[in-house]
C-alpha cells in the first residue's frame, strides 16, 4: 500500500514511524527545506507521550524533556490563585514532560528515518480516484505519482484541507497572540511552570531541560510594535507587563534575555469532515488548537498513533475503509479537546476587569483534584 503524508510535522512523523513498523514505506513531502526552530516547548501528558512507549522513544524523551511536577496560576499581582501538584498522577500513567518541538521533531524524525522524506516539496496537484482508485498527485518539483491512500498532516492551515474539501474550516479566533522566546534562566526552578493572568495579559514561563520558554499574551489590537524589532519590543513588554514584573522581577529579566521573538496568532481550525474518499486529514490539519490547553501535538501523535492501527487493517484497495474508522475512533475526542481548550482561552484571554476578578476567583476555588483527575480520566478513555 502507497501512503502519501503531506507534512512531516508532529502528526506526520508520528504516522511515518508506526507505519514503518508495519513494514510499509512511506513518502512523506514536508514543504520546509530543513527542520528549524519555532520557539517553542510542547507539554507532552500521557495522553500523547504513551505514543513514543510503541515506537521505542519514550526513555528518549524522558532523557531530553523535562518532568514537570509543578503548575502554578498566579495573578498579575503575583497571588497565587493554584498550585497544581502535577507528581501525583505520574506513578499511575506517568509524567508530564516537557520538550523544545525542535527536540520533539528530531526524536520522531529518528523513529520515521527510513521513510522517503523530501524536504522542501508541497502537493500541487490532487485528483482521486483514478481509473484503478488511486489518488493521483503532482508534486511541487513536476513529479507525478499515485498513491493509494493521502493524509494530509499539513498543519493548521492545511492546503490538503482546501483541497479536498469545499467548505472552509470552522475558526475561533481570540484576537490574542502570543509572543514567545527562549531564556537561560539558569536559575529557574526546572520542574516549575508558572503561568500570570492578568486583565488583557498573560505571561507564561515554562523550562525544557536546558533553558526556559516564555510567553507574552495580548490582544492584537493594542500591539503597536513589530516583535521582530527587538528593543522596541522589549520596551513595549516591559510597559504591558509592569505590575508582573514589580510582583515577580524574573519577569523582567525574562523579557531583558529575549534574542528573538516568535509570534504566534491564537486563531484555531475545525475541519467539517476528515475523510474524502481515499484523502484523510490528522492533527492539526483535522482540528487545529489554540496551545491553551497543551492539547494539539498530544491529540495529533495519539490520532496518528491511532490511524496507523486502522491503516494496519486494511490493503490499498480497502484503505478508505480505515479512514472512515479513524474518523469515528478519534473525532469526538479530538473535538472535545479542541473545546476543552477553546473554554480555557476564553477563560484566560480576557479583557475587562470584572471579569477578569471573576475569573480569577473561579480558578482560586476550582479543585485541584478536579483538574488532575482530567488529566487522569484522560488516559482511561479509549482513544
Ligand atoms: C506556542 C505554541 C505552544 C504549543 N504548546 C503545546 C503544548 O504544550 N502541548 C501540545 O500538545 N501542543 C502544543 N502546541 C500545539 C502543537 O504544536 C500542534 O498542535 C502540533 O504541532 C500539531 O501537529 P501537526 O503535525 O498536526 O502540525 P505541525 O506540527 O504544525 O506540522 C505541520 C507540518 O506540515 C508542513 N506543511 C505545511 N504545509 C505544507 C504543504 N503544503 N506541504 C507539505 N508540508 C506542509 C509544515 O511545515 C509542518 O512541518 C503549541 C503550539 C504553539 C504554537
Amino acid at each position: 500500500m502507497r501512503v502519501l503524508i503531506v507534512g512531516g510535522g508532529v502528526a506526520g512523523l508520528t504516522l511515518a514511524a508506526k507505519l514503518l513498523q508495519q513494514g510499509r514505506r512511506p513518502v512523506i513531502v514536508e514543504k520546509a527545506h530543513a527542520f528549524e526552530d519555532k520557539g517553542y516547548a510542547i507539554g507532552l501528558y500521557p495522553l500523547g507521550s504513551c505514543v513514543l512507549h510503541g515506537l521505542g522513544k519514550y526513555d528518549e524523551l524522558i532523557e531530553r524533556g523535562q518532568v514537570a511536577d509543578s503548575y502554578r496560576i498566579v495573578d498579575g499581582r503575583g497571588g497565587l490563585m493554584q498550585d497544581v501538584d502535577l507528581s501525583i498522577f505520574a506513578g499511575e500513567i506517568g509524567p508530564m514532560v516537557l520538550i523544545s518541538r525542535t527536540e520533539l521533531i528530531d526524536l520522531l524524525q529518528d523513529a520515521a528515518g527510513d521513510a522517503d522524506v523530501r524536504m522542501g516539496t508541497t502537493v500541487s496537484e490532487l485528483h482521486q480516484p483514478n481509473d484503478s482508485g488511486l489518488v493521483d498527485v503532482v508534486l511541487s518539483d513536476g513529479t507525478p505519482e499515485a498513491f493509494d491512500v493521502v493524509i494530509g498532516c499539513d498543519g493548521i492551515h492545511s492546503p490538503t484541507r482546501s483541497m479536498v474539501f469545499d467548505a472552509p474550516a470552522d475558526v475561533f479566533d481570540s484576537n490574542w497572540v502570543l509572543w514567545v522566546w527562549w531564556s537561560e534562566m539558569p536559575a529557574w526552578p526546572r520542574n516549575e511552570m508558572l503561568e500570570s493572568w492578568g486583565k488583557g495579559r498573560f505571561f507564561g514561563l515554562y523550562p525544557v531541560a536546558d533553558r526556559v520558554m516564555v510567553c507574552a499574551g495580548m490582544n492584537e489590537n493594542h500591539i503597536t510594535v513589530e516583535p521582530t524589532d527587538l528593543q522596541p519590543a522589549k520596551s513595549y513588554l516591559h510597559e504591558l507587563f509592569a505590575e508582573f514584573s514589580a510582583s515577580d522581577e524574573r519577569i523582567g529579566s525574562a523579557i531583558d534575555s529575549s534574542t528573538r521573538f516568535f509570534s504566534w496568532r491564537m486563531a484555531d481550525a475545525r475541519a467539517h469532515e476528515w475523510v474524502n474518499g481515499r484523502v484523510g486529514l490528522c492533527g492539526d490539519a483535522a482540528v487545529g488548537f489554540l496551545p491553551t490547553a497543551g492539547a494539539g501535538a498530544n491529540s495529533a501523535m495519539r490520532s496518528a498513533a491511532a490511524l496507523a492501527d486502522e491503516l494496519s487493517r486494511v490493503n490499498g484497495q480497502t484503505a478508505s475503509l480505515a479512514l472512515e474508522m479513524f474518523e469515528k475512533r478519534c473525532r469526538k475526542i479530538v473535538e472535545k479537546n479542541q473545546k476543552d481548550s477553546r473554554r480555557l482561552a476564553k477563560y484566560i484571554f480576557v479583557e475587562n476587569a470584572m471579569m477578569a476578578w471573576s475569573r480569577n476567583e473561579l480558578v482560586k476555588h476550582y479543585p485541584v483534584a478536579k483538574m488532575v483527575g482530567d488529566i487522569v480520566d484522560a488516559m482511561h478513555t479509549p482513544f
